[in-house]
């Protein structure tokens, strides 16, 4: 170390001599200086030199707060001691050299300024002007030389003594143009160069160079619920746990926000690059306890080998981006190589993305609503809100595109939008007459995590006029369970503001009941994934009966998802569920079709009861009758179109 900086410094034998002719400092001086060191030795000058020296040190408390205790001072006058009687022992070679660079960097480590430095050798001077004085007996042209030789060694010292100030200043910089200032990790400047060189290495020997893409998934929700100060903790800490678990020859640096990238080097097989990245996953994998918080957080990997995936930076991080963006695709916390053809999912995804962009814009974006229908009564209570994007006259569903929005943030403007729309159509539908009609919306991660969300429902309500327990907002188990602590709090004051909230997807994820019991919701949606089985699958029937008994056993609501048969409806019925939705009472319709079905069907159909008309809209403007004649006077027979007066009206619009 001490012989790498000198090396830095230029502290070469052509330099120190240099120096020293710079100086005058001459054969005859070491004699000089020898001689009186003789002097000093027997007299124990070092000694005296040493305790004036600490009396007048310790009267700073600058000084004296570097000192830890009484025991302390003994051991440093010591130290200090030695370190003045080397200037005149003689020997100015390499070792002294570096003995001086060494003393240097302790003090520049601990803080200690220059002044205080330069100080101590003009204390030294002053002490030695008189002593040696008298030790020449007088003689002023013995005195004269001596001390002069004397300010050359002082010179000569303190300019390696100041050096090691200036090599510590410009590591200082160094390091900080080159690193992360939060983590301390090399950053994008430094990797580039690391990566270079290994690129450079592997080009010459043959070898292979992985190139590994980290980014930590749904990290925005912690910053935005949490705020900043949190999320750095949370970076920090996996910083550490990242370079933890990686080899010291391998390097880890961040990109910025939760972004860090790995390159390790000679690694032959894929197995061991696979290997590695499956080690930075479960180094995530245990909780981050801040401020009394546990935070579960993991990351997703691509992966770029060199040469095979490219064998230049640009191209290797490109890849490895694509290798990145499936794995999150795929279900994150987990990794993925780079395969060729991600090319193509590159250009359609920013091409979705450019699109999504603009439909908003152009008002290719619409509703379409579905009804939640009492089975208790027949009734249609409630409709849920359904995007869908129309481009060049195709609907595409939400789950082709929701994922990429929200991914970018574009969510955002999109679900205010549709809880806007949502609350202008409910307020619509009570202005015509059709009350006690919820409306029911759903709502992505990012809207609930974001920092104005409650201010924007709120802002909506108030300018659409839609009253608060009309609406009611979806939210998806595993969102809420993402992040239990903070979901409550939120949930609470939209509660506040009279607004109901049910689970979506019930089942899919994992809730605790704890906290199930702690959000302020009013119903459950049963999972159609479970439905969709009730009559045939004996295990999905018992989830449903528990989720059922369980709902019921909170005082929560249950709606079953996707019911697309009598047998299906009949046994949700028989268990007790409150509300059903699904294509046998409806697919989602656009706003006209919802408004017809709303309006005409109860006064077309004596004692509206949606179950007995048993109508499939199926939403393409034709509708077919799932029952015989018997018990709907429009139907022909199953499953041909139906003959209701409502169908045609529909049909027609
Ligand atoms: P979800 O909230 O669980 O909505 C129910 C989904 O089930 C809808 O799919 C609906 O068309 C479909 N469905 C209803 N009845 C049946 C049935 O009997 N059989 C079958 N097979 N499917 C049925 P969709 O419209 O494709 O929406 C899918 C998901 O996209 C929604 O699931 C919701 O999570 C999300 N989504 C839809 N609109 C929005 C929105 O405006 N904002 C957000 N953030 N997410 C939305
Ligand atoms: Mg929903
Ligand atoms: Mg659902």
């Amino acid at each position: 170390m001490l012989n790498e900086i000198a090396q830095e410094i230029g502290l070469s034998p052509e330099e120190i001599a240099q120096r020293m002719e710079f100086l005058e400092f001459t054969a005859v001086d070491v004699d000089r200086l020898s001689n009186i060191h003789g002097h000093m030795t027997e007299v124990h000058l070092e000694d005296i030199f040493s305790e004036l020296f600490y009396a007048h040190l310790t009267a700073f408390p600058e000084l004296s707060a570097f000192i830890p205790d009484e025991a302390a001072v003994d051991r440093l006058k010591r130290i200090q001691a030695r370190y003045f009687m080397r200037l005149t022992a003689g020997d100015y070679g390499k070792e002294y050299v570096l003995d001086r660079l060494r003393v240097g960097m302790t003090h520049q480590r601990i803080g200690l300024e220059p002044r205080w430095y330069t100080g101590a050798y003009r204390k030294y001077l002053s002490f030695l002007l008189f002593s040696v004085y008298a030790h020449m007996g007088h003689d002023e042209g013995r005195f004269l030389a001596t001390y002069d030789a004397l300010l050359k060694v002082v010179f000569f010292d303190m300019e390696l003594a100041l050096d090691t100030y200036f090599h510590g200043d410009r590591q200082k910089l160094l390091h900080m143009a080159n690193h992360d200032a939060l983590t301390g990790l090399p950053n994008r400047t430094l990797l580039s160069d690391r990566l270079e060189r290994a690129l450079l290495q592997a080009r010459r020997d043959g070898g292979q160079v992985a190139l590994l893409f980290i980014d930590l998934d749904r990290f925005k929700n912690i910053n935005d619920a949490l705020g900043h100060p949190v999320g750095d903790e949370v970076i920090t800490v996996v910083a550490r746990r990242l370079v933890g678990a990686l080899r010291q020859e391998d390097t880890v640096a961040r990109l910025g926000g939760d972004e860090f990238v790995a390159v390790l080097t000679g690694v032959e097989r894929e197995e061991t690059i696979a290997l590695v990245a499956g080690k930075l996953l479960k180094s995530l994998e245990s909780p981050i306890e801040i401020q009394a918080n546990e935070f579960y957080i993991s990351a997703s990997i691509g992966i770029a080998v060199c040469p095979g995936d490219g064998d230049t930076q640009d191209v290797l991080m490109k890849h490895a981006d694509l290798a990145l963006y499936r794995a999150k695709q795929e279900g994150r916390n987990t990794f993925r190589f780079y395969q060729r053809g991600m090319n193509e999912l590159l250009v359609s995804r920013l091409n979705l993305e450019t699109r999504v962009r603009r439909a908003l814009e152009k008002g290719e974006l619409i509703l379409h609503y579905q009804p939640q229908v009492d089975l208790a009564s027949g009734r249609i209570v409630a409709v849920e809100g359904l995007l869908r994007w129309v481009s060049e006259g195709v609907a595409i569903p939400p789950l082709a595109f929701i994922p990429l929005i929200e991914e970018t943030g574009l969510i955002l403007p999109i679900g205010e939008w549709v809880l806007e729309t949502a609350c202008r159509q409910a307020v619509a539908w009570h202005d015509a007459g059709i009350s006690g009609l919820k409306m029911a919306v759903n709502l992505s991660m990012r809207q609930l995590w974001s920092r104005d969300f409650f201010d924007t429902v709120w802002r909506i309500l108030a300018q659409t006029g839609c009253r608060p327990e009309w609406l009611e907002l979806e939210i998806t188990e595993s969102v809420l369970m993402d992040n239990p602590n903070e979901a409550v709090l939120m949930l609470r004051r939209l509660a506040d503001l009279g607004v109901t909230m049910a689970i979506d997807d019930f089942g899919t994820g994992y809730s605790s009941l704890a906290y199930l019991k702690r959000f302020p919701v009013h119903a459950l949606k049963v999972d159609r994934t479970f439905v969709q089985n009730v009559s045939s699958d004996a295990d999905d029937a018992s989830i449903v009966r528990a989720v059922i008994a369980l709902a019921h056993s909170l005082d929560l609501k249950v709606i079953g998802e996707g019911i697309e048969d009598a047998a299906q409806l009949a046994f949700l019925s028989g268990l007790g569920c409150d509300l059903g939705q699904g294509y046998y009472f409806a697919t989602p319709l656009p706003a006209e079709e919802m408004t017809q079905m709303l309006q005409h069907l109860p006064s077309l159909v004596r004692g509206f009861d949606i179950r007995n008309c048993r109508v499939r809209w199926i939403g393409e403007r034709a509708a077919k009758c799932m029952v015989d004649r018997s018990a709907c006077p429009f139907a022909r027979s199953p499953g041909e179109l139906c003959e209701h007066p409502l169908v045609d009206q529909i049909v027609r619009i």
